[in-house]
């Protein structure tokens, strides 16, 4: 085990963590839970190849935490949770299907304090394996699994347009420049929505291949790594991973909005502040990313059908908005804002 690991635990502010060792494959589980006040923790399982247990540990720790804060600044009464498989290695195939069916098993002992979906490194077809061990993975409808991506993929549509409706004084996206930097799930529909809303998207992928197809099927640009910072738009929609927005990155961004997908899309707290200073708004992430987690929330509540539940997704725009408008207000940081609003909710 990493050395830090039971340091890390015992610093941290959350319930506590289940941790397995998965002999046949390798792999190190890590569930986290963080909170349970408004439900039971519930938050997408991480699969993913860690430099070390430290941080895989600590993602899902973080992770665990921005659930907490995700369910009760949307409204839905769930806790915050999340877990990580920290592989040694990609795995495929039977040993794939043999590591989620254990896991599965895992969450199943926890008999329901701890519910969970997807998330980066897992499929929608692994959730599946994982629920032939366990009753507790979200987002079936008529025994099929839901993939929640579009639904994230408008909720953050929704958010980006609250946030141009804020700071720009006009929702419309049409005309409007976004720069999309991840085009998977998420982000691929979110260039979509853009560009049938009339936006000039700018497409980034690690995979230049794919950002380049998807910028030529959308009539957009598709934006070399290299030039992804200082490329200037009106919104910038970090959708790959996390901590793009840092001390490096921030002083180059030639944007107004901030507002995409990735979790954990600041490095540290004071890069709130340092894209303030730089008069550039962000949408929180964990709220303006919540559509994949409201929807499973929704189906739950036995909310079916699909139009609906994308026509629910503009509780996050409303949200994201109402938090926007309290910074502006208050003035403060959007950060400083949405945490204020999680901690009235926690305190009940
Ligand atoms: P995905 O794996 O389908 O897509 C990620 C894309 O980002 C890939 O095309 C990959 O090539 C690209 N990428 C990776 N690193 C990059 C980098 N450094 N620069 C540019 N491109 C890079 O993932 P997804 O499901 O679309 O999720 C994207 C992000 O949104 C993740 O951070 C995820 O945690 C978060 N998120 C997803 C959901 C969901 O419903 N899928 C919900 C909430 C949050």
């Amino acid at each position: 085990m990493g050395r830090g690991i039971s340091g890390l635990t015992a610093a941290w502010d959350g319930l506590g963590v289940v941790c397995r060792y998965d002999k046949p494959t390798g792999t190190w589980i890590f569930i986290c839970l963080h909170n349970d006040k408004l439900g039971p923790p519930t938050g997408g399982t991480r699969m993913k190849v860690y430099p070390d247990l430290d941080e895989a540990l600590l993602d899902g720790m973080r992770l665990a935490e921005g659930m907490t804060y995700k369910w009760a600044g949307i409204g839905i009464p769930g806790g915050g949770g999340k877990a990580v498989l920290a592989l040694e290695k990609p795995l495929e195939g039977e040993v794939r299907t043999g590591l989620l069916h254990r896991y599965g098993e895992l969450v199943e002992s926890l008999k329901g304090s701890f519910r969970t979906g997807e998330d980066l490194g897992i499929t929608t077809d692994d959730m599946k394996t994982v629920a032939e061990r366990t009753r507790h993975v979200q987002g079936f409808r008529d025994g099929e699994k839901v993939n929640p991506s579009p639904f994230t993929a408008q909720g953050v549509y929704s958010g980006i347009r609250a946030a141009m409706g804020v700071v720009l004084g006009d929702d419309s996206p049409a005309g409007r420049s976004v720069l999309v930097q991840g085009v998977g799930n998420v982000g691929a529909g979110l260039a979509k929505l853009l560009a049938d809303a009339g936006a000039r998207v700018l497409i980034n992928d690690l995979d230049e291949q794919r950002a380049a197809a998807l910028a030529s099927e959308l009539g957009g640009e598709a934006v070399a790594n290299g030039d992804l910072y200082g490329t200037e738009c009106d919104v910038y929609a970090p959708c790959a991973v996390g901590a793009t927005l840092n001390r490096d990155t921030i002083p180059r961004l030639k944007c107004k909005i901030v507002g995409g997908s990735a979790n954990n899309q600041l490095a540290e707290e004071t890069d709130s502040a340092r894209l303030r200073e730089r008069g550039i708004v962000y949408a929180p992430d964990y709220i303006i990313n919540a559509g994949g987690a409201l929807s499973f929330a929704l189906l739950e509540q036995g909310v079916t059908d699909g139009d609906e539940i994308l026509r629910r997704m503009e509780t996050v725009g409303q949200t994201v908005g109402e938090i926007l408008t309290e910074a502006e207000r208050e003035n403060e940081t959007p950060v400083a804002a949405a945490r204020r609003r999680v901690e009235r909710i926690l305190r009940g």
